[in-house]
């Protein structure tokens, strides 16, 4: 458990999948089966964006957020193939992935791009959730902490007196659809480590006891409680596994 300071956070990243329709379906699934006893795990759904306004309509006077999984940092204009802030926040969205690793090797993302997107969140009101983990290479030349503190520094810089309304998904790129979940104890290494550098930073400091560090890479609902029982691991970011309602839901309740 999560120390008892901070509410769990599930959260389902949906990739490129689904249709309208399954979209629809998975809506009334886990409305019908989230435990209203178990309200005290926030749940979120980042949807691809043509799937926005049939996940919104379907989740309306639910307690499931919705997210993007991308945004522009400009307000609007010429960028073909991008969405702005003002547009997820106005198809319903409250959250907003920034800098997921596909992302990164997909569009050649960088570091101080992710910290544009942040700052353009939060200027619409959207909660960034910044994405962030080492490669397979990196963790075995031991450079995990240099990165992450380098992918941190760079997602806040943007961010006028580092406001704390934002969240970390620790995503070790190496566990992301493999398969391979990172262990309770590796994770919670990385948390532990990104706490700590939140901790010394102007402008945040005592809040990042406060703040939400989310695990993310082949979570399962057999993964789940062990990782979430750690001090520092807040609750996940769910990519595969949350694409079936039940898997979701077994992650939500293993994380209460
Ligand atoms: C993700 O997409 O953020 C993710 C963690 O994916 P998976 O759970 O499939 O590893």
């Amino acid at each position: 458990m999560s120390g008892g300071r901070r509410r769990p956070l599930v959260a389902g990243n949906w990739k490129m999948n689904l249709l309208q329709a399954e979209a629809a379906v998975w809506c009334r699934a886990l409305r019908s089966d989230l435990p209203t006893s178990k309200a005290a795990v926030g749940v979120a759904v980042f949807p691809s964006f043509p799937l926005l306004p049939v996940v919104a309509r379907e989740l309306t006077g639910s307690s499931i957020a919705v997210g993007g999984q991308d945004l522009h940092p400009a307000e609007k204009g010429a960028h073909t193939g991008d969405v702005s802030g003002a547009q997820l926040a106005d198809a319903g969205c409250t959250w907003v992935l920034c800098g997921h690793s596909e992302r990164r090797r997909d569009h050649g993302e960088s570091d101080e791009l992710v910290g544009r997107k942040a700052a353009a969140a939060l200027r619409h009101g959207l909660t960034p959730l910044i994405c962030l983990g080492e490669t397979r290479d990196e963790r075995q030349a031991g450079r995990t902490f240099e990165v992450l503190e380098r992918q941190l520094r760079a997602a806040l810089a943007p961010l006028d007196s580092r406001p704390v309304g934002f969240a970390l998904a620790y995503e070790p790129v190496w566990a992301i659809g493999t398969g391979e979940t990172a262990t309770p104890e590796i994770a919670q290494e990385a948390h532990a480590f990104l706490r700590r550098l939140l901790a010394g930073l102007e402008g945040v400091g005592p809040a990042a006891e406060g703040l939400s560090l989310l695990y993310g890479g082949s979570v399962t609902p057999d993964s789940a409680p062990g990782l979430i029982a750690q001090a520092d691991i807040d609750g996940f970011l769910v990519g595969g596994a949350s694409l079936d309602p039940r898997n979701f839901l077994a992650i939500i309740r293993g994380s209460g």
